[in-house]
């Protein structure tokens, strides 16, 4: 048992994540701003009191004092999403570049023993090869992948440069329960789940085709753990599911009405993690199959009840400036 630190722990995976880590015997120290993450994703712990939870923004100075004798720091707190990242590029610069520069900085000064970054696919953009492996360039292809592509970078050097191991884990297409319900249009489970309780047609990009390396929340906070406890430093390594679904297999699973609306400029046609370093490096694969993944989110449908409801000519608003500054390259 130990202390340990979870940044965005109110947020979608940090609060899966929180409640693995206390369920584990943890102290956890919980630090979120609030600004995407909601205290209601915390419930399960609230009461329990290997838990405390601190609404601060990690550029406030005041947040150093949180990581004193902590062994490790899970640094999950970041602003998400494409078109926010484009419109509003300062902001994402200043959370995920900045934010992270401020944890290992504390951790550093706080003689944390180990940094588990949560990295992004986003970084590979549109790769030449499936599954994509570690080692593919980097593309970013806008505001938001850059941005946490350079957090990883930072995590990294820090690990190199003070002694302090480290580790990102570039997640894939996370989803599960409590995935954001609100706020800017984004991550495609929220957007089907919300048309599907309103009874409005799924709206699906180009013809359905593209595939995603869809992964189940539980599976990475498992990668998390076994990152955490691990030996491994100075690496990036991919959890993904070890498959990629269609948006036509995703719609056939959710079952309902489709209405098709333009293709994005940058959007790779499939996202498909290899996963032989996790296996290899963590002795970690995926567990929960696309298919009882889904069920499990038809099971919390509920949970979408307040979120918005996208149609073709929203999204088409919320997009445009996606489709005005990126390249078709
Ligand atoms: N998608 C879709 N309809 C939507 C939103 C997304 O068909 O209303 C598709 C999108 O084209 C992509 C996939 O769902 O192929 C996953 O999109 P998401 O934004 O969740 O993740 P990302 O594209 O960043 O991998």
């Amino acid at each position: 048992m130990s202390k340990v630190v979870v940044t965005g722990g109110a947020g979608f995976i940090g609060s899966h994540l929180v409640e693995r880590l206390v369920a584990d015997g943890h102290d956890v120290v919980t630090i979120d701003n609030l600004a995407v993450g909601r205290r209601s994703n915390l419930r399960a712990v609230e009461r329990n009191g290997h838990f405390s939870f601190h609404a601060l923004d990690l550029n406030d100075p005041s947040a150093a004092a949180l990581f004193a004798g902590a062994h490790t720091v899970f640094h999950l707190a970041a602003l998400a999403d494409i078109v926010p990242s484009i419109e509003r590029p300062e902001s994402y610069f200043r959370a995920n570049v900045d934010g992270t520069f401020a944890v290992v900085e504390c951790a550093r000064r706080s003689g944390v023993r180990r940094i588990v970054y949560a990295g992004s696919s986003s970084c590979y953009g549109i790769p030449d090869f499936y599954p994509t492996p570690e080692t593919a360039e980097i593309r970013p292809q806008y505001p938001y992948a850059l941005t946490k592509y350079l957090g990883e970078c930072i995590a990294l050097h820090w690990g190199k440069v003070y002694g302090i191991p480290s580790v990102s884990l570039r997640f894939f297409n996370v989803f599960g329960p409590r995935a954001r319900t609100s706020g800017t249009y984004g991550a495609v489970f929220g957007v089907f789940l919300a048309q599907k309780l309103a009874g409005k047609p799924f709206t699906v990009v180009g013809d359905g085709t593209q595939t995603r390396d869809f992964t189940y929340v539980s599976d990475i906070v498992d990668g998390i753990v076994a990152a955490a406890d691990s030996d491994v430093k100075d690496e990036a390594i991919n959890l993904g599911s070890g498959g990629t679904y269609s948006i036509n297999e995703l719609v056939g699973l959710l079952n309902g009405p489709v209405q098709y609306i333009p293709k994005r400029p940058g959007e790779p046609d499939s996202t498909f993690a290899d996963v032989t370093k996790a296996k290899r490096l963590l002795n970690w694969e995926a567990k929960v199959s696309f298919a009882e993944g889904v069920r499990s989110m038809l099971e919390h449908i509920d949970d979408w009840r307040d979120a918005p409801v996208w149609d073709a000519e929203s999204i088409h608003k919320a997009t445009e400036a996606w489709f005005r500054h990126l390249s078709t390259a």
